[in-house]
Order: C-alpha cells, then structure tokens, then sequence
C-alpha cells in the first residue's frame, strides 16, 4: 500500500466572494446615484413602507430628501403575511416611484418579489430589494446577481450570519459585486412589546467577516415608531454604513406598518440627532466631508 500525501486545502470561509480575506482586504464602497454607501459614507434611506398614492409617495420623497436622506425607499411589490392583504401597487407603483426620482432626484430601492418582475423594476430601481423572506430564494438570488443593479439583501428572520453571508455569495458569484447586507431584526424567544429583536452584534460581527457594507432597518425591527430612533442611534454607533427607515406623511392612515413608520413632518429632527451619532463613529451622512471623532469644542 502506498500512501499519498495530498496538500491540505487551507480551510478559508465557505463565503468566498464575501469574506474580507487576504484576497479583499478593502471594504466595498458603493457609488448610487452620486451617492456613496460603505467606507466612510453613511447613507440614509428614507421612504414609506409601501407606494401608497401620488400625493403620499411625493410628499413623502421630498420630506426625507430636504432632510438629508440619500436614498428613497418605498415598496411596489410587498410581501404580506395575509394573502388577503394589500399587495402594493405594481406597476403603477412603479411609475410613482419613478417620479418621485424625477422630482427629487434620489436614487429608488424597491424590492423585488418575482423574477417575472425584474425588467420593470430594473427600470426605475437603483438599488433592488430582497426581502427578508426571500433570503434564501437563490434562483432569485441568481438572477438579481446576474443585473448589474446594486442589491439591498435583507437578513431572514431566522437567518444566522453565515447563512446570510452565503445568500450574498450566490449574487457575487454571478458577477454582481454590489451587494448590500441589511440587519432587520431576527425571530427570538421574546417577542413581547416589539415585533423582534434587533441583532446590533451583527454589525460588528458581519463588518469583521466581510468588505460588504452592513445597514440596518430599525423600522422592521422595533415595529414600533418610538425605538426607531434610539436602535438608529445604536447602530450607527455600532459602525453601520447606513440605515433604511420607514417614514410616512400620516402614519395613522399608513395601509401597511403605520405604528413603526416615523411621521415625515418630524423627519428633519431624526436625521439631526443620528447625524451625530454617524459622526462619532468616524463616518458621515450625505455629501458632507467625513468629520471623524469629534474635537473638542464639539460637545457644547
Ligand atoms: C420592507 O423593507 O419593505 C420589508 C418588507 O422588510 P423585510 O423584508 O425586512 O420584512
Ligand atoms: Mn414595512
């Protein structure tokens, strides 16, 4: 009998693409629109849950636009729990969210449910959506990694790190280098007074393991319009590259997640307090130069 001695294969992530090895030792900074999300850049985007109306979705894209968002979301397609539930507009969401970019100049994000979708989506989106419950729908995955559009990929519910971190695989290793992770909240054991529990050692951990840039919904996490801001804070404390927040003219009359969504006429006030939160970690929101630690004389 004769042994062979092959070389052992060094035992890198399972996350090829995605991990910050040796092989991408920088971080992906992503330029949208003139807008940059990753490194240094902090983006904020800002929008209803759902393209709801003309008026709704105009209003609602030039409040969070004069207040320094960057970005503008806001669902045409939506993934309900209840198939009895508004579905969105679809293509006349669509339109909608078109103009809005026309009037505001602000890059779109809006999710992508159906790949029989993805042309007319393409067509107004700047960045595409995967939602939470299609984290791990990899012909989707497949398909988005195909397009050239930067992808916004939603953390599942009961995701771990590694598994989103493969979800984002399947769309880099079709050639789409654009990928945006995004923590949202994942599924705990306490559930009480909050719709689930937002994950902040992911920023961390995910900035540690990926050049990816890592955002965070505090929106969908909290499902309650009051922790919006401190769990924003948190975040951007925590290093994230940004934030994807729901806001609406009249939430009180919001079709879909009216008590999480922030009021658009108190808008201005939050992207001040985070603003500050942004500069301590070394980052900054917008088109301003990056402002570091803060110097002393600051704190007054
Ligand atoms: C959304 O952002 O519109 C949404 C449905 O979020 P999630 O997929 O995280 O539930
Ligand atoms: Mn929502």
């Amino acid at each position: 009998m004769t042994i062979v001695m092959e070389p052992t294969r060094t035992a890198g992530p399972p996350y090829r693409l995605a991990s910050s090895g040796p092989q991408q030792s920088e971080r992906t900074v992503l330029e949208i629109g003139g807008r940059k999300l990753g490194g240094e850049h902090f983006a904020l985007i800002a929008g209803p849950c759902t393209v709801e109306s003309r008026e709704q979705t105009l209003t609602t894209a030039h409040a969070v636009r004069d207040a320094g968002a960057t970005l503008f979301r806001g669902g045409a397609y939506k993934p309900r729990t209840s198939p009895y539930a508004f579905q969105g507009l679809g293509r006349e969401g669509l339109r909608l969210l078109a103009e809005a970019k026309e009037q505001t100049g602000l890059p779109i994000v809006t999710e992508l449910m159906d790949v029989r979708d993805l042309e007319p989506v393409l067509d107004v989106a700047d960045v595409i959506q995967i939602g939470s419950r299609n984290m791990q729908n990899y012909s989707l995955l497949t398909e988005v990694g195909r397009c050239r559009a930067p992808v916004l990929l939603k953390r599942g519910l009961s995701a771990t790190i590694q598994e989103l971190l493969m979800a984002a695989e399947y769309i880099l290793k079709e050639g789409n280098e654009a990928v945006i992770l995004c923590e949202r909240g994942i599924r705990t054991f306490d559930c009480d007074h909050r719709r689930s529990t937002l994950d902040l050692m992911a920023i961390p951990i995910l900035k540690q393991l990926t050049h990816l840039p890592v955002i965070v919904d505090p929106s969908h996490a909290a499902g309650r319009r009051d922790l919006v801001l401190p769990l924003s804070l948190a975040a951007a404390a925590a290093g994230a590259d940004g934030i994807i927040v729901e806001v609406h003219p009249r939430p009180e009359e919001a079709i879909c997640d009216g008590p999480q969504q922030l009021v658009a006429a108190e808008f201005a006030g939050y992207v001040q307090r985070l603003r500050a939160a942004v500069a301590i970690a070394g980052k900054s929101l917008g088109s301003e130069p990056p402002s570091g630690a803060l110097s002393a004389g600051d704190g007054g």
